[in-house]
């Protein structure tokens, strides 16, 4: 069993641009980079509902450095755009992996569509950590769609699992990701009880969006509460107490040095000045009108 090493509860929220009222649920300065590796952070937006509005809400154009942005839409619908040419819409199911690499410059915004109608917005985005050596890649961008991300059912009718990243009995996710991650999105049904075998050595979250969820037969996790577990052991036991969605993030640690400063994450403080002066000369790119 991967013991419960602490749970959280969720801070107060706060505003990303007009677009995004989040809760931090994890951060590595808040947490320490030891401790979340290889994640950096977890916002979780919503549910908020927004009226319909003629202007789009969201987070105008900025950097980014050093690690890779995972957007995923519950409820309502988001639009992206970046300085490599990549763009879309995504909406509940979908996933959006972006790649900062080297750096990129982009925008988030309601789609037009759910800014014209309004509509309930639920999201998360996860900020997943690049190894030095990986650090300089070239900005990328994967569209993961609903439609290709396998949904497993669980025994005994408990619930279905959504593998977006890594694998889960022998099935594997559609995103490419640089170091070992498992990302998987549970839905569990009232009363469902759950078993789940991770890897020995991996930094481990479970995070609780929605519903009621005792874990390892200790600790209850709702409401946007968070437990992480010691990364050695392989199984997890969750009982959900009503209908529940979850996270379940596992990563294998990257032992390298953490340096942070708003968009951008590197290994050391020169790394961040110059990433600082690099896009203020303009060497991210420019978002094309
Ligand atoms: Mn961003």
């Amino acid at each position: 069993m991967k013991k419960i090493a602490t749970t959280y509860s969720p801070p107060r929220g706060h505003w990303v641009g007009d677009g995004f009222p989040v809760r931090t649920l994890l951060s590595h300065e808040r947490m320490g980079a030891r401790n979340t590796s290889p994640f950096l952070l977890i916002d979780y937006a919503g549910p908020a509902s927004f009226p319909p509005a003629t202007s789009r809400r969201g987070v105008g154009p900025h950097p980014h450095r050093g690690f890779e942005t995972v957007t995923l839409v519950f409820q309502g619908e988001l639009a992206h755009r970046d300085s490599a040419g990549n763009g879309g819409v995504i909406g509940a199911g979908d996933v959006q992996w972006m790649t900062a690499g080297a750096g990129i410059v982009h925008e988030e915004f309601h789609s037009p569509a759910f800014t014209e109608q309004g509509g309930v917005l639920e999201m998360v985005q996860l900020w997943i950590n690049l190894p030095a050596r990986d650090k300089s890649a070239p900005a990328a961008y994967q569209t993961l769609l609903s439609n290709r991300i396998p949904t497993i059912p669980l025994s005994d009718q408990s619930g279905e699992l959504r593998i977006i990243a890594g694998e889960y009995r022998g099935r594997r996710g559609p995103a490419r990701t640089f170091t070992p991650i498992n990302v998987w999105d549970i839905q569990a049904e009232p009363g469902g009880r759950i078993a789940l075998d991770l890897p020995e050595g991996h930094t481990t979250f479970v995070v609780v969006l929605s519903g009621t969820v005792l874990l390892n037969g200790s600790d209850i996790l709702r409401d946007a509460g968070l437990a992480s577990l010691e990364r050695s052991g392989t199984t997890i036991e969750l009982e959900a107490n009503n209908r529940a969605r979850l996270l379940i993030l596992t990563g294998e640690p990257i032992d390298e040095p953490v340096v942070g400063q708003g968009p951008f994450v590197m290994n050391t403080r020169q790394e961040i000045q110059q990433a600082i002066s690099d896009f203020r000369e303009g060497r991210f790119g420019l978002l094309e009108r």
